[in-house]
């Protein structure tokens, strides 16, 4: 055994505990402070990740040891949902109760990213999860047979230990149906990496965002940007939502192209709500 074979079976064995290790990282940024877990996304001015062709997704894994799930992981997200081939199954319910907070948005270097301050939580069956923060992708990064939306928000929350769950809502182009998020993302003052607009005084109503149906469909996949952790449970809304032209501009205008490619299905299965 050459060297290099030795090192890659070194790699393979330590793969299960280097995913515990990074769930407990999140877990205790998630606990610590207000960045949340960022799904990922580190402090942007360390990163050296991004959307290019030099580092972009295809070469998240070969810039650092740590992102090495972004090829090897079994179980990555995104991924395209095939409605026909999707199961239905007893499932709970997904209540979502975001209550109005102040207005937090800050520009992560990847994204625009708005976090939570206040009390919000998901609850799916007996599992209570409480939001740390939304962002935006553009176009989406889940695609419905093939077909990817203009935008998609992820919000993204995590359990007393740490698991993480993604709501993701897609969005496309039509009559508006939520007219704050010009004023959340006020370009101006969040085109540049590290910039932040705080507003304790505005009162901002995430629910918003929600379609008025959050049927879901819901799989085992993985952050979306490295690390690329394993382990998150994902529900993708089935309610499509509406914004217009304008808005999908300005979102456009800070960070377009910001989605991973759609990943392998491999052995998962998709299910929705009977
Ligand atoms: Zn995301």
């Amino acid at each position: 055994m050459n060297v290099s074979r030795l090192g890659l079976l070194l790699l393979v064995l330590l793969l299960p505990i280097r995913g515990v290790a990074e769930q407990g990282d999140l877990s205790r940024q998630a606990d610590g402070g207000p960045k949340g877990p960022g799904e990922g996304h580190a402090e942007a001015a360390e990163d050296e990740w991004d959307y290019s062709r030099e580092r972009g997704p295809a070469r998240w894994a070969a810039l650092d040891p740590s992102y090495v799930l972004a090829r090897v992981g079994g179980s990555q997200s995104p991924i395209d949902i095939v409605p026909s081939e999707v199961i239905g199954a007893d499932l709970p319910e997904l209540v979502l109760d975001y209550s109005p907070q102040p207005l937090h948005v800050i520009n992560n270097g990847h994204t625009i990213e708005v976090i939570s301050t206040a009390t919000a939580t998901m609850r799916f069956g007996d599992r209570v999860y409480k939001l740390r923060q939304f962002h935006f992708h553009a176009p989406s990064e889940h695609t419905i047979d093939g077909r990817p939306a203009e935008v998609e928000i992820h919000f993204v929350h995590a359990d007393g230990e740490g698991h993480l769950a993604v709501v993701a809502v897609l969005f496309e182009e039509g009559e508006a149906e939520s007219p704050e998020i010009g004023s959340l993302l006020k370009t101006d003052a969040l085109t540049e990496p590290g910039d932040e607009l705080v507003d304790e005084d505005r009162l901002f109503d995430f629910q918003r965002f929600l379609p008025d149906s959050l049927d879901y469909y819901t799989y085992e996949g993985s952050l979306t940007t490295p690390p690329a952790t394993e382990g998150v449970r994902w529900f993708v809304l089935r309610e499509t939502m509406h914004l217009s032209r304008e808005q999908i501009e300005i979102i456009d205008r800070v960070y377009y192209s910001n989605n991973r490619p759609t990943q392998p299905r491999n052995l998962r299965f998709v299910l929705t709500r009977r």
